[in-house]
This record gives structure tokens, sequence and C-alpha cells, in this order.
């Protein structure tokens, strides 16, 4: 039977680890506020947002949130992620996507200041990456890097499979296991021959948005596969990329849909926050 990884289990010791170091902080006199913004009421993101607030109470931070309605205008936005640049209670910035279509996400997400910037988003955040500099690293792929470690699994020397190439997930993700020194593929929607490609690797992450797409044909036996995504199921139940039932007999270990990758990307976003304390 597949070594089943519990991404719940792992995010809740990486919270504990950050509740030591907040108050490590906080008996120095340092103390770490996320900055949240949303713009409209978009459901899921509301979501989100309560999650993350729920984090940073949990390891004991502060958090700051800003509900502004759907017709705000990027010039408004932009002079407010300004202010919040420029105080100094405030060290890290997050803008929930997606936005409102009249708002252009890059240019938001460029003008959050690069030493704030929690999601790992800045084109300098991405580019220090690129090149092995220090910056804060986009949150799921980060998550999904402990959730290999913190389960014994070995990276390095391993042929991993990235199926996605989005600038959340695939790309920095391909970066990660790269600087892990795995032999890194990155697979999308013009590759051709998929399933010989995902059948090399040892380790295969899917983040493809759809839903149960691997089945067994895709994945080599013993293989370790990381399922990425956040999908509904022909029954409007969650599920991942990945068909759960079909895959789990033939790998060696995998990630749940939920409570996989999903619950380690705000553990990664609390643990950029206490990074950006300087801790
Ligand atoms: P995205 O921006 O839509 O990118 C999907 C990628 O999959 C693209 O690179 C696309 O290729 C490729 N693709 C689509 N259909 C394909 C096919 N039939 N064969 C091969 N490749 C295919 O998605 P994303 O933002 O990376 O998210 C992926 C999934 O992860 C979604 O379900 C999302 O909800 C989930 N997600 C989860 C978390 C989490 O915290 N767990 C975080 C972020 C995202 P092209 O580039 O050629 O179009």
């Amino acid at each position: 039977m597949a070594l089943l990884i519990d991404g719940k289990e792992i995010s809740k010791q990486i919270k504990d680890e950050l509740k030591q170091k907040a108050a490590d902080l906080k008996s120095k006199g340092v103390e770490v506020t996320l900055a949240v913004i949303q713009v409209g009421d978009d459901p899921a993101s509301s979501v989100y947002v309560r999650n993350k607030k729920k984090g940073c109470e949990y390891i004991g931070i502060g958090s700051l949130s800003y509900e502004l309605s759907g017709e705000t205008t990027q010039e408004e936005l932009l002079a407010l992620i300004g202010e919040l640049n420029r105080r100094k209670d405030v060290n890290g910035i997050l803008v929930q996507l997606p936005l409102p279509g009249h708002i252009d996400e890059d240019t938001v997400i460029r003008a959050i200041d690069p030493a704030k910037d929690v999601d790992g988003f800045h084109p300098q955040s991405v580019g220090a990456l690129c090149i092995g500099q220090p910056g804060f690293v986009s949150c799921t792929p980060a998550g999904i890097i402990q959730l290999l470690k913190r389960s014994g699994i070995e990276i390095e020397g391993k042929e991993c499979v990235i199926l996605g190439r989005s600038n959340i997930v695939g790309k920095p993700m391909s970066l990660l296991m790269l600087r892990e020194n795995a032999t890194v593929t990155i697979a999308h929607s013009r590759t051709k021959n998929l399933r010989e490609v995902t059948g090399r690797a040892d380790i295969l992450i899917a983040a493809v948005g759809k839903p149960k797409m691997i089945t067994r044909d895709y994945v080599k036996e013993g293989a370790v596969v990381i399922d990425v995504g956040i999908n509904r199921d022909e029954n409007n139940k969650l599920c991942g990329d990945v068909d759960f039932e079909d895959v789990e007999p033939v790998c060696s270990a995998i990630t749940p849909v939920p409570g996989g990758v999903g619950p380690m990307t705000i553990a990664m976003l609390l643990n950029n926050c206490i990074e950006s304390a300087g801790f």
C-alpha cells in the first residue's frame, strides 16, 4: 500500500514550529503583521482570506484585513499597496487573486515591495529563485518540497516530471526541484506522448486543473505522486488532478485531495511572514 502523505499533519507540524518562532520574536520585541487585501467578494477568495487570517491567529502573528469593494479602481488599490509598503509595522502584503477584470494583476504584483512579497509572485522574487538567490518562494511549490522532505522522500538524482507550467505552480516547482538536484521535465498541453513522459517520473507532480486526469497509465510503478489540483468532479465533490483510487495501488506514496498539498500553502505563507520579519 502506498504511503499517504498527510498534508494536514505536516502543515500542523510547520505551524507549531512557526508558533514557537513567533513567540521568540515577540520576546525580542519583534511583532509580525501580514496585510491581506481582497477586492470584491468572490466566495472562494473569501474562504482563502479567512483561512489566512486564522493561520496568523494560530501562530500568534498580527493580520490586517482590507476588504475592498469590487468597484475599487486600480489607482486606489496601488495607493493602498504604496501605503502598506511604507508602513514599518507591516511585514508582509498579500493581494488575493484573482482580481476583478478592470485591474491589471501584473501591475499590482509589481507594486508590492519585494521585501514584503510573502506570496513570492513579484518578478524579483521569481528571478531570485531562478538564479539561486535569497527571496520569497511561491507557497504551494515550497509546501510540496516540505511534504517530500518531511515524508523522508529523497529528491536528489530523481527523475521529476511536473505536469503544468503556470507561474504560480509549475514553473517555480520546476526551479525548486532543480535546486534539490532532481532531473526535471516540465510537461504541458502541447507535450507529445504525455503518458510516455510522465511514465518516466520517479516523482510526478500534477498541476493541470483537470479532475482525475491522471490515471495509472500515466504513472510508473513505485513512483511518488503529488496532486496539486483542486477541482470538482461530476458529483460536485472536491477532487484532484489524479484519480486517487486508480493510482494509489501502483505508486509508492501519494497526496490525497483534500488534505495533501492544500493545507501546505497557508503553512508556507505563514513561514514567509516569519521570514519577512528577519527571523
Ligand atoms: P493553470 O494556470 O490553469 O495551468 C494549468 C497547466 O496545465 C498549464 O500549464 C496547461 O498547459 C497544463 N495543462 C492543461 N491541460 C493539460 C493537458 N490535458 N495535458 C497536459 N497539460 C495540460 O493552473 P494552476 O494555477 O497551475 O493550477 C493547477 C491546479 O492546481 C488547479 O486545479 C488549481 O486549482 C490547483 N492549485 C492548487 C493550489 C493548492 O494550494 N493546493 C494552489 C494553486 C493551484 P498550457 O500551459 O500548455 O496551457
